[in-house]
C-alpha cells in the first residue's frame, strides 16, 4: 500500500450510490419515498439520503438517527404527519457520523433526550482527525451531543412498547448501537447493514470486519424469522437478507485474513481478487479492502490460535 493513499469520501460515496441503484432498482425507489410505514406505530423517514426511524406513542415519538445536513424541515414535517403534537421523547444515535446526527441540535431545541453509546459521544465531543481527508473535523457543538449515554444495553418503554438498545462491539465506528422495538420486531441497525452502499468500516474510528460479523451475529440472536432490520441506508431488509449480508462478510472476513496471514495488503488483495464471486459488486474495492486491512491490524491475535 503506498503511504500517501486517500480517498475522497464524498466522491466515493457518490459512486457507491450511483452503482448500487443500478443493482437494486426496485427497491431503492421505495427507500426513496419520504416515509415508508412499517407498523401503524413505527416508521421509516427519509432523512437527507439517510434512513431516520420514528415509533410513535401516546409519550411522543422516539426516533433513531436525525438526519443529514439539511434535512431537518422534512424530517420534522414527516413526524408531524405520524403524531400530530409532534413531541419527541427520545433520540437515539445509531454512530457518531454527520448523516446520522446533523439534525441533534434542532431535535435537543424541541426537548428530545439524545441516547448514544459513550464512545459515540465522544467522537462527537472532541475534534477528530479524518485519515481520509487528511483534515480534522470539528468538535460538535455542546446542544448536538447526545444527553445520556450507556457502555452494554439499556431499555426504556414508550406506550406500551418494550424498547431495547446495545452496544454493537467495533461493527462500523467504535460506538454503534441498535434500537430493538420489541413490539413492532424491528430493529434499527445504523450503518452495522448496508444493503446498498459498500459495507464501510471507519478503520480509524475502531470499525473493522471481524467486528462488523460478530455484531450481525449479536442481532440474529435478538431477532426471528419476521423481525425487519433498518439499515442507515437503503431498503428495510428481511432477517434473511440480513442473513445473507452477514454470511458475505464472514466469507470476506475469512478471505481478508488469509491474505492478512500471507503479509500482504490492500492491493494485494485486489489482485488477489478477495471480493469476486460474492453476490455483491463492491462500487470501490480498493476503499473498502484500504480500510479493511487498516482495521484488522489492531486484531492480530484474532488471525489464528498460534498467533499472539
Ligand atoms: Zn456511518
Amino acid at each position: 500500500m503506498k503511504p500517501g493513499f486517500q480517498v475522497k469520501r464524498r466522491d466515493l460515496l457518490k459512486g457507491a450510490m450511483a452503482g448500487a441503484f443500478a443493482a437494486c432498482a426496485p427497491r431503492v425507489l421505495m427507500a426513496q419515498q419520504p416515509v415508508t410505514k412499517l407498523t401503524g406505530a413505527i416508521s421509516v423517514i427519509d432523512g437527507g439520503g439517510a434512513n431516520v426511524t420514528a415509533f410513535s406513542s401516546p409519550d411522543g415519538l422516539v426516533v433513531v438517527d436525525s438526519g443529514a445536513q439539511g434535512s431537518f424541515d422534512a424530517v420534522m414535517a414527516a413526524l408531524k404527519g405520524l403524531s400530530p403534537n409532534g413531541k419527541i421523547q427520545t433520540l437515539f444515535n445509531t454512530h457518531y457520523h454527520l448523516d446520522q446526527t446533523a439534525n441533534n441540535e434542532q431535535f435537543a431545541a424541541q426537548g428530545a433526550k439524545i441516547v448514544s453509546q459513550m464512545r459515540t459521544r465522544e467522537w462527537m465531543r472532541v475534534d477528530y482527525w479524518v485519515p481520509d481527508e487528511q483534515r480534522y473535523m470539528k468538535a460538535r457543538p455542546k446542544a448536538a451531543l447526545p444527553t445520556e449515554t450507556f457502555r452494554d444495553q439499556g431499555s426504556m418503554k414508550a406506550g406500551n412498547e418494550e424498547i431495547a438498545y446495545g452496544y454493537l462491539l467495533m461493527a462500523h465506528t467504535s460506538g454503534d448501537l441498535y434500537v430493538h422495538f420489541k413490539g413492532a420486531n424491528v430493529i434499527a441497525v445504523g450503518d452495522v447493514a448496508s444493503p446498498v452502499r459498500d459495507p464501510e468500516l471507519d478503520w480509524f474510528a475502531g470499525g473493522w470486519v471481524g467486528g462488523r460479523v460478530d455484531s450481525m451475529d449479536l442481532l440474529l440472536s435478538i431477532s426471528n424469522d419476521q423481525t425487519r432490520f433498518v439499515p442507515a441506508y437503503g431498503p428495510v431488509m428481511t432477517k434473511a437478507e440480513f442473513k445473507a449480508e452477514r454470511d458475505m462478510m464472514e466469507e470476506v472476513r475469512q478471505r481478508i485474513f488469509d491474505h492478512v496471514r500471507a503479509g500482504e495488503g490492500p492491493e494485494d488483495m485486489l489482485q488477489g481478487k478477495v471480493l469476486d464471486g460474492l453476490p455483491r459488486k463492491w462500487k470501490d474495492p480498493m476503499k473498502f479492502l484500504y480500510a479493511a486491512a487498516k482495521g484488522a491490524w489492531g486484531f492480530y491475535d484474532k488471525l489464528g490460535e498460534n498467533v499472539v
